[in-house]
């Protein structure tokens, strides 16, 4: 069988890449392992991880309500787990279904097979689904590769006990351990540990560095940690690391190494959290002139183009940040490029969101990043303890940030954390995208009383014209 285009992996880079190819009038095959498409994203990642971080987030304020506007709910939620989870996978149905109806109506072939490259025109198909043609072999004009990441397990932590579990197992729900720990305070850690914390467990989160959210800004961090501390009644082990895990029966012990902790502890489920890795291996690339690098991450230039003129490379595979709306952006341009367009991906403000309790949120250039590259940035703090809204809400202890070139006043920068920030975050990353000035942000009317106003006001902080309190 030959496709023109053929994209391998149906996740959001590769389903993007496949209909925004369809509609330029291409051919188009996707080859998928999984009987579904929506890869990570919508199978075991963003989507379910949001429908229960929604359950978490209603309980909390709930319980906020309790305590600061004296109106009360008597008693502890009666947690259904299995409804939770039935809801969950209803989510993630609606969704996939939705895929499908989407491929079958661009005339986009789907085969549910694994795929390797024999060469760099052919692929060989595994498995036994009825969609794979006779002879198992698939050529293609172009392939993007679009495989994606899964969750990394050190041989030393998988002990063959369900108990300890990678984000899949976590969004599986099982039940609702007593105790569990998790390994690892980055953002997919920290949102499903407080999927479980607000479900009723006692969590406990250890971190290797000596922050949580190692990568992300410190002011952001700051009320995330406070919050997080105060969920895990402090059980928050930094610049910790776990040294063994041995299956004790009924829970796991856990060794801890470090100045936050040190001894051992038994929990009843373990959450490893400690970062994802591409799948490059078993593609076959050796067969193809696809480089990797030392990462293992598939190298590519800004039209997604591989050493080898016949293949792209989109989404978690080739490269940080690994999201979901870096895999469909990429998907787009590799779909344009194939169809002859001239696009190309500047990665100048992807934004990134970690949906806790505060949610943080930020897009464009760090603090960090700019005292690191060396770039020359004025920054301007707006506290939303001075924005009616927030204080009408009790969320007073979020900030929005922009980072801006002092010398042309062009924003290259925004951090926020405080609830909604993954909203906020969108009129952000349009200024730096746009080129905006800062008094762009500043001259544009806002609504009142919301919290995107503290954009606005943050930009007012720049020119010293700040009005205190709304
Ligand atoms: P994937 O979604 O991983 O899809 C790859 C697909 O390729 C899979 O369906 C796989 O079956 C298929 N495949 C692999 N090898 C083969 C083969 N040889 N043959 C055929 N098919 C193959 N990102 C966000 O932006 N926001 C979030 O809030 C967010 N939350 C997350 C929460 C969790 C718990 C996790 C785990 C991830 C989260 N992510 C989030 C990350 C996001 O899921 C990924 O960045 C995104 O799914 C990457 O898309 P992709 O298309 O590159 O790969």
């Amino acid at each position: 069988m030959h496709s023109p285009v053929v994209v391998l992996g149906g996740g959001p880079g590769g389903y993007a890449a496949a209909f925004l190819a369809a509609d330029e009038g291409l051919d188009v095959t996707i080859v998928e392992a999984e009987s579904r498409l929506g890869g990570t994203c919508l199978i075991r990642g963003c989507i379910p991880s949001k429908a229960l971080l929604h359950v978490a987030k209603v309980i909390s304020e709930v319980n906020d309500l309790g305590a600061e506007w004296g109106v009360e709910y008597t008693g502890k939620p009666k947690i259904d787990i299995d409804k939770v989870r039935a809801r969950k996978e209803k989510v993630i149905s609606n969704l996939t279904g939705g895929l499908g109806n989407l491929a079958k109506r661009r005339n986009v072939t789907v085969i549910r097979a694994r795929g390797s490259f024999i060469n760099s025109t052919t692929l060989k198909l595994e498995g036994d689904d009825a969609s794979i043609p006779e002879g198992g072999e698939l050529t293609f004009d172009h392939c993007v590769i679009a495989t994606g990441s899964v969750p990394a397990m050190p041989p030393a932590f998988d002990i063959g006990t369900d108990r300890v579990m990678d984000s899949t197992g976590a969004l599986a729900l099982a039940d609702i351990p007593e105790t569990m720990l998790v390994v690892g305070g980055g953002y997919i850690g920290l949102e499903m540990g407080s999927v479980y914390a607000h479900l009723g467990s006692k969590v406990t989160v250890v971190e290797m560095s000596d922050r949580l959210l190692p990568g992300a800004d410190r002011d952001l961090v700051k009320p995330l940690s406070k919050r997080i501390h105060a969920m895990c009644e402090d059980r928050v082990y930094l610049d910790t690391k776990v040294g063994s895990l041995t299956d004790a029966g009924d829970k796991v012990e856990v060794t801890f190494e470090g100045p936050g902790k040190f001894g051992h502890e038994t929990y009843d489920r373990v959450l490893i959290s400690i970062g994802r890795r591409p799948v490059t291996k078993g593609l076959g690339l050796e067969n193809t002139n696809v480089q990797v690098n030392e990462r293992g991450f598939i190298v590519c230039d800004q039209q997604q183009r591989t050493a080898d003129p016949n293949i792209f490379a989109i989404g978690d595979v080739a490269g940080d940040p690994m999201l979901a709306h870096k895999a469909t952006h990429e998907g787009r341009v590799a779909a344009e490029v194939i169809a002859g367009k001239s696009s190309a991906f500047d990665k100048v403000a992807i934004p990134a969101v970690v949906f806790t309790d505060p949610e943080i949120a930020w897009a464009g250039i760090t603090e960090e990043e700019a005292k690191r590259d060396g770039v020359k940035v004025e920054v301007a703090v707006y506290p939303w303890a001075a924005s009616g809204r927030a204080q009408a809400l009790g969320i007073t202890d979020g900030l929005t940030k922009w980072l801006v070139d002092p010398e042309t006043d062009r924003v290259i920068g925004c951090g926020i954390v405080g609830s909604g920030a993954g909203e906020l975050i969108a009129e952000a990353v349009l200024a730096i995208e746009m080129g905006c000035e800062i008094h762009d942000i500043t001259d544009s009317v806002h609504p009142h009383p919301t919290l995107s106003e503290t954009l606005m006001n943050a930009g007012e902080v720049y020119y010293g014209t700040a009005t205190e309190i709304y």
